[in-house]
């Protein structure tokens, strides 16, 4: 049997509590799975691989199947739901956390169906290493692996990490996280670090300040989509993640100019998300949308 279009991303199914200088929210539809998800849809099926507790309101998952992706691997079990607890200040480009209950996240044991181990594309969301390495066991032999981190796992799990990295075409994190890994300052001696773990890409996000995409070749960068007003970011890397590996799934190449283009869908799809909280603003999204600020974008930083 062979791979097919379908990208599968394992990662956190939230509940997010979070306050930004403009606003706050509880009990929030969040995690690194939803945000990719939301966005990834656009360019290519997906399909979630997760677990939500008793606790977990079906509409949220009512909302994820309206948006056409599939959660028939999200499980339920007996507990609570993954909790993120944050903040920013007026620099966006860096939350805090306050707190993180991983919950029914701590036991998960992910068993892929039949249906979900074929797919080309395998995104592994931000979540435990050790998770995104049993998941990406279970997937037969995919074109494209790409993984994401977060420093409460730099911390605690770096071991796996590691191992995680060995086994990935492309890398995304934000510039703290890879500062934090590799054990470099500079950003350039980071990626060049990352790069000799494993992953051929090594996706730099900077938050406003935007991305860098390094392969051992080539360096792209593009400040991200300038906006008047940013009302929360939680969710900006893992929405660029679903615009970024939907593009690549979507296009089936890896090379320069479908990372440019691809860094480029993921930078207006984060844009949108740092609209509003939650999925407000990407739920309700048109594909025409996307094409105007990719446009923009375009227009923004050609010279
Ligand atoms: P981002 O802002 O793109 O880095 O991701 C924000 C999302 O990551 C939030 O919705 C959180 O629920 C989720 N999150 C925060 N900490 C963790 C963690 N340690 N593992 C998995 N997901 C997390």
């Amino acid at each position: 049997m062979g791979t097919d279009r379908s990208i599968l991303a394992v990662g956190s199914v939230a509940l997010d509590n979070v306050r930004t200088p403009f606003g706050r929210v509880s009990e929030a539809l969040g995690g690194s799975a939803t945000y990719f998800g939301a966005a990834a849809r656009f360019f290519a099926p997906v399909r979630l691989v997760a677990v939500v507790g008793r606790d977990f309101p079906e509409r949220h998952l009512g909302l994820l199947r309206r948006l056409g992706v599939d959660t028939s691997a999200v499980q339920r079990a007996s507990g609570r739901t993954f909790r993120w607890k944050g903040y920013y200040g007026y620099d966006l480009n860096n939350a805090r956390t306050l707190k993180t209950e991983l919950n029914v996240f701590s036991a998960f044991d992910p068993q892929l169906p039949e249906t979900h181990r074929t797919a080309g594309t395998v995104f592994l969301a931000n979540i435990d290493p050790d998770l995104q390495l049993k998941v990406l066991r279970q997937v037969r032999s995919p074109r494209l692996v790409a993984c994401d981190t977060m420093n409460f796992w730099i911390e605690n799990k770096k071991p796996s990490l590691l191992k995680l990295l060995s086994k990935v075409d492309i890398l995304l994190c934000n510039d703290s996280e890879v500062r934090e890994l590799s054990g470099e300052y500079n950003l350039i001696r980071a990626a060049r670090w990352a790069l000799s773990k494993g992953p051929k890409v090594v996706v730099i996000k900077k938050g406003e300040h935007g991305v860098a995409c390094f392969t051992r070749q080539m360096v792209f960068c593009v400040p991200a989509f300038l906006l008047e007003q940013v009302y929360d970011p939680t969710g900006a890397g893992d929405t660029f993640a679903g615009g970024f590996i939907g593009t690549l799934a979507k296009g089936g190449r890896v090379d320069a100019a479908s990372l440019r283009r691809a860094v480029i869908y993921g930078s207006v799809l984060a844009s949108y998300n740092v609209e509003s909280f939650s999925l407000n603003r990407v739920a309700g999204l048109k594909y025409a949308d996307i094409q105007l600020r990719f446009k923009a974008l375009r227009a923004m930083t050609r010279f």
